[in-house]
């Protein structure tokens, strides 16, 4: 099972065990959390929960204190 981190786009690679996994996995790279979820060796959920992906588009990102 191998995926690709949706913080820094690491290829990571979890090896058989994870080919039946649902929860956290860390990237090697980043140490980004990631959510996977996969089945029969097929990832069929991939989401970076700790990372604040919504918002506006644009410039909303660095507000010092929200
Ligand atoms: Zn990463």
């Amino acid at each position: 099972m191998k995926i690709i981190c949706l913080s820094c786009g690491h290829k990571v690679d979890l090896g058989d065990a994870y080919d039946d996994y649902a929860g956290p996995v860390k990237c090697v790279a980043c140490r980004a959390v990631l959510e996977i979820v996969t089945g029969t060796g097929n990832l069929r959920s991939l989401a970076l929960p700790r990372e604040v992906a919504r918002g506006a588009p644009s410039a909303a990102a660095d507000a010092p204190d929200a």
